[in-house]
């Protein structure tokens, strides 16, 4: 599974709003193709902070690809395919709750699956496998992200429910307060799924970086486009700096003692 000649340290997926790290030195853009298609654009790798780092724009570069379009798979297996030990994956969500404030970060610590038509493992048969999803996210690069966001002294929420919708519509009203009061979920976004699961077979220590944009419809506070662009923009400023705070600090290997996403396929065959 990996790519002869190039090699990276740490993957980064940047959502909406993020097309560029920005941090990359030498930085040069490759090709992959995967068994399962071409990803959502070239990748972009190059050095930063004593590491090798391939960032790779969720939606492409100019945000053609709509959620329920974007080849999950491939994005996966292509970083996959360089050797990355880590993925951070920055998104931008609505809030379902006051106390998570457009302009906070979230690192959320479980989601809910609400998607409908998408292609969720790498498993399609013979091989079949049942990977847990007790928990989702790698702890070890959660609470380093957690770290740095808060030593910046940014508002940085330590956990949160994820709720996937389908998309690439909004939900109704109806629907909004039923993940929040019902569901209680905390944020909301398009783009978590599968994402999450497939790092999890590819056996890559996965965490979000999520953005609150806005509230949710539920909140019945309609928010103007300028709003929303100049929130995004603060938003991708902060994860910038966290990723150029965290990237060096990350070990090259992930300690056992820390996480087991390395070794999260071991009870998952069948
Ligand atoms: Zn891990």
């Amino acid at each position: 599974m990996l790519n002869p000649g190039y090699r990276a340290d740490i993957g980064i997926i940047g959502g909406s709003g993020l097309y560029d790290p920005g941090l990359l030195k030498d930085a040069k853009e490759i090709k992959i193709h995967t068994p399962y298609g071409e990803p959502s654009d070239l990748i972009v790798i190059g050095n930063y902070g004593g590491k090798t780092v391939a960032f790779l724009p969720r939606h492409g570069r100019g945000h053609r690809i709509p959620p329920h379009r974007i080849n999950y798979r491939a994005n996966i297996w292509a970083l996959k395919s360089l050797g990355v030990k880590y993925i951070i994956a920055v998104s931008a969500v609505g809030s379902l709750r006051e106390d998570y404030m457009p302009g906070d970060l979230v690192v959320p610590n479980q989601f809910i699956d609400m998607t409908k038509s998408r292609r969720y493992t790498f498993f399609d048969g013979p091989q079949v496998a049942h990977i847990s999803m007790a928990e989702p996210f790698c702890e070890f690069l959660r609470r380093r992200i957690v770290d740095v966001g808060r030593k910046l002294g940014y508002r940085i929420h330590d956990g949160g429910v994820y709720i996937c919708i389908e998309g690439p519509r909004f939900s109704t009203k109806a629907e909004s307060r039923v993940w929040r009061e019902v569901f209680k979920a905390d944020i909301i976004g398009m783009t978590l799924v599968p994402e999450v699961n497939l790092a999890c077979e590819a056996q890559i220590c996965y965490s979000t970086l999520a953005m609150v944009t806005d509230y949710d419809v539920w909140a019945e506070r309609p928010v103007t486009a300028e709003e929303v662009s100049r929130v995004m923009a603060s938003n991708i400023d902060k994860a910038k700096k966290i990723l150029a705070e965290l990237i060096p600090q990350l070990p090259p290997e992930p300690q056992k003692d820390d996480c087991s996403c390395c070794e999260a396929l071991k009870t998952a065959l069948v």
